[in-house]
């Protein structure tokens, strides 16, 4: 079929409104938020209902062209990238949220509903929806589920696949496959919901959610720690979970994150402190109290120097907004941020910090490193300017040793962001070459001609 031709086929469909296909356009698409090369896709579609989701799907499959799913395009590892000359299909106008039951405790979404509103919609029922990527201002469900984003309480209340209970899907041919239940136990068949948890794209496109909502906890205390050595921050990290304590959230910063984010914001942090340690717990008040004494009391022991307890909700506030300013505040600093998310066994997180500060000693770069200490997964951020192709090239290098480094030490390429481009070379490292012929079977069964989101987690399909 003609491009024209077929953009008429997309316009019956979606209507011409949503249909772009202009240069700048195709630019704006042809990137996310990994730094990876851009490509341009050849058309953006905007369907505007789930049948509309569907016939899109299968024009695609009909006419064999390479189909990318988009949320809000904030993936950090290219799982938005098109294939060159492919469909973007964006889910943005898939936005109701279609039932919050607050009997069973579960809630109905279309994929492209913006998280942080539905926590906050479930919030003003007096409900919590756990997973808070930091980017869920803008992020979207669908993209969520694909990538089982994590999230600053995952330590405690796990990622989003803990709370995917069902997922009705298109699969490639455009047929509407339901999985999953409303119930909180089912058993029947296999689990394909949790199939399509972290497929980023490339095996079903998502039409609804079922979403599991839990009671919020009845008292919260936020906390601060002060180390002069990271070692010692590390330490106090292993020593609070051996201690059987669980906090709502963990979150480490080094120096030169401290330093970086107290010059974007001035929000009072101790800038001599070589670390940071962020803590959060959570749950009944009396739990609570005991919890936090415990925690100071651990984190004295390991050499805190100074601990604060978060005396209100404002005091609350500026200890996660310094958090959340973490990565704002380093991408100021140089053209280029690359923000990794190898992921370590908690008590191997000292080994995993001195190795990081070999790598840029060694390789002569920078890099600020935060992030979920307590889940084991820091985020080495290095700061570089891509055009600068010697710099780019130890860049890589460096990235390269961090994987070897995190799987030496039982770790994982990823704890949170997916594999999409960036790190699918990586991948039978991790897994051995089995797993990745199986994952290959697999996707060619359901999805022949390689049209959903090709190149993506697997690396090229089809040769
Ligand atoms: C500032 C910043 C902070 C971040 N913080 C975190 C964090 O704390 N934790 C974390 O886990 N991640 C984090 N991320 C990464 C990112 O926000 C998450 O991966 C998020 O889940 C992506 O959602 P999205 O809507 O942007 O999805 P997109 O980037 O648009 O898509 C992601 C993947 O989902 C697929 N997809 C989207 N919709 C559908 C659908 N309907 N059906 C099938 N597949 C679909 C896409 O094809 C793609 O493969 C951060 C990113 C940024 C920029």
């Amino acid at each position: 079929m003609s491009n024209d031709s077929l953009q008429k086929e997309f316009a019956k469909v979606v209507g011409q409104d949503n249909i772009m296909t202009s240069e700048s356009e195709m630019h704006a698409y042809s990137y996310d938020s990994a730094v990876l090369d851009q490509v341009s896709p050849a058309m953006v579609v905007r369907p505007t209902s789930s049948e509309a989701l569907g016939q899109v799907v299968k024009l695609c499959n009909d006419n064999e062209l390479k189909l990318t799913v988009r949320g809000a395009g904030t993936n950090l590892s290219g799982g938005t990238i098109p294939h060159p000359g492919g469909i973007v299909c964006l889910t943005t106008a898939l936005n109701n949220i279609l039932e919050i039951n607050e009997e069973d405790l579960y809630a109905v979404v279309e994929p492209g509903v913006v998280t942080a509103k539905f926590a906050a919609q479930v919030a003003s029922k007096g409900l919590l929806y756990p997973p808070d990527p930091g980017s869920q201002a803008v992020s979207t469900l669908g993209g969520n589920v694909a990538e089982n984003a994590g999230g600053l309480r995952a330590l405690k209340y796990g990622v989003t696949k803990d709370y995917v209970m069902g997922v009705d899907f298109f699969d490639v041919n455009g047929e509407l496959v339901k999985s999953g239940s409303r119930t909180v136990k089912c058993v029947t068949g296999y689990n394909l919901a949790g199939l399509m948890v972290a497929s980023e794209g490339t095996l079903g496109v998502f039409e609804k959610l079922i979403l599991k909502l839990v009671p919020p906890p009845k008292a919260i205390k936020s906390m601060m720690a002060e180390f002069d050595d990271v070692g010692a921050a590390s330490q106090a990290v292993s020593a609070i979970i051996a201690a059987k304590i669980v906090p709502a959230t963990l979150e480490f910063m080094d120096n030169f994150t401290i330093k970086t984010v107290e010059n974007f914001r001035g929000a009072g942090l101790n800038t001599e402190a070589a670390a940071l340690l962020l803590l959060e717990v959570d749950g009944h008040p009396a739990q609570v109290e005991d919890d936090a004494a415990q925690v100071q009391e651990i984190c004295k022991q390991n050499g805190a120097r100074q601990f604060t307890v978060a005396q209100d909700a404002k005091q609350r506030d500026a200890v996660w907004q310094a958090r959340r300013d973490a990565l704002p505040a380093l991408a100021r600093v140089k053209p280029t941020t690359v923000l990794e998310d190898a992921t370590v066994p908690r008590s191997k997180i000292p080994d995993m910090m001195q190795a990081l500060k070999r790598i840029a000693r060694e390789y002569k770069l920078t890099i600020g490193t935060f992030g979920h200490a307590g889940d084991g997964n820091l985020h080495p951020t290095i700061l570089t300017d891509k055009r600068d192709t010697q710099e780019w090239e130890r860049v890589e290098k460096a990235i390269d040793e961090i994987f070897d480094v995190a799987l030496d030490l039982g770790g994982t390429l990823s704890g949170e962001h997916g594999i999409g481009m960036a790190k699918s070379k990586f991948m039978h490292q991790e897994h051995g070459l089995a797993a990745i012929e199986y994952s290959r079977r697999m996707k060619s069964v359901l999805d022949p001609k390689d049209i959903l989101n090709p190149g993506k987690m697997l690396g090229p399909l089809l040769a």
